[in-house]
């Protein structure tokens, strides 16, 4: 009863690996490290150096570690590299998803937990969004994600496989217990970001539009931490376990806050008043991205314990003081994620 997490030893993907390791689960992982960081694994964990779709790969780890789930994080995920480099993304997200989806139907794997975005909804109609809302990404990152899912559907119809298909809002902070947490140089996402400023990383925090329909005229995001976002996936697997057909689910709080009360909390739990100041907007970004948490509460035992935006912040910040002390000091140089 192994389970098999791609991404492992990425940023959502090592609190996943810590989550099952901590509930006494058989974890195996295997990541390209392009921009994961074995470090972030816990020991014993084996680690295969590979890409999730080297199909050899996988279905050697399959066959070797009796692997009965897939929990697939691995991807790209940064919405404007996504606008330059559509090919990347679609070779990335969804081939790579295409050749992980066949080495699991040759080897027999029947369940699989997808990591998908909101990006997939596009500028929703409706907020908060349900997951029955119409699907028009504007990015490649969100079509690529779209594609996947399309995809996995009909590869589960045909061989009978059951998924979970989780659409990420925005996903913050880090582990409680400070093991862990976002490691990647040159992350663009904006909790990061901030935590990168309040850190003395950076020198200003810049807000990708301020002349918004909303009420202080910077976008809407619907922040979860990272740690809810992990037990949902759990969650999940026993869905899957216990016989649960397959689903799309979205994994949010519910609740929106703006860009500038997010930089806000970050000010306020850092105690620190660093630089922000306006810019334009940033392509492909969506203006509200708020959840409809109906159905995920509903179909799946699962009870967020951190829905509040300044545990987040503090969270978040605590890991970048930690990774700042440990790197020796302010990052000379800002590697693309
Ligand atoms: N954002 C910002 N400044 C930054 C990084 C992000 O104003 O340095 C904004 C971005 O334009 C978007 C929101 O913060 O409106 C969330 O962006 P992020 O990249 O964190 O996640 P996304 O919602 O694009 O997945």
């Amino acid at each position: 009863m192994t389970v098999l997490v791609t991404g492992g030893a990425g940023y959502i993907g090592s609190h996943m690996v810590r989550a099952l390791v901590d509930a006494g689960e058989s974890v195996v992982v295997v990541d390209n490290l392009s921009t994961g960081f074995s470090a972030l694994l816990p020991e014993g964990v084996p680690l295969f150096i590979g890409d999730a779709g080297d199909e050899n790969l996988v279905e050697g780890v399959i066959a070797q570690h009796g692997v009965e789930s897939i929990v697939h994080f691995a991807g790209s995920v940064v919405v404007p590299e996504s606008m330059r480099d559509p090919l990347g993304y679609y070779r990335n997200n969804t081939m790579t998803t295409q050749s992980l989806l066949n080495a699991a139907v040759r080897s027999g794997v029947s369940r699989f937990i997808f990591s998908s975005t909101a990006a997939v909804y596009g500028n929703p109609e409706e907020v908060p969004v349900p997951e029955t809302a119409p699907t028009r990404p504007l990015s490649p990152y969100g079509m690529s994600k779209l594609m996947t899912e399309i995809m996995l559907h009909d590869v589960a119809t045909a061989h009978g496989m059951s998924y979970v298909v989780l659409r990420y809002f925005n996903v913050a902070g880090a582990d409680p217990l400070g093991r862990i947490g976002l490691s990647t140089i040159g992350a663009t996402h904006l909790l990061k970001i901030a935590v990168e400023a309040a850190t003395g990383q950076r020198a200003k925090v810049d807000v990708f539009g301020s002349d918004y329909p909303t009420p202080d005229g910077s976008c809407i995001r619907d922040f979860i931490h990272v740690t809810d976002l992990v037990e949902a996936h759990r969650s999940a697997l026993s869905y899957l376990r216990a016989g649960g057909g397959s689903v799309t689910l979205n994994c949010g709080y519910g609740r929106g806050y703006s860009v500038l009360e997010t930089i806000e909390a970050v000010r306020r739990v850092s105690m620190r008043n660093f630089a922000v100041s306006h810019a334009p907007r940033r392509p492909g970004d969506i203006m509200t991205m708020v959840a409809d948490t109906g159905r995920i509460r509903t179909l799946l035992d699962w009870t967020p314990k951190y829905d509040d935006l300044e545990t987040i912040a503090a969270h978040a910040l605590a890991w970048e003081q930690k990774l700042f002390l440990e790197r020796g000091g302010p990052l000379q140089q800002a590697e693309s994620a």
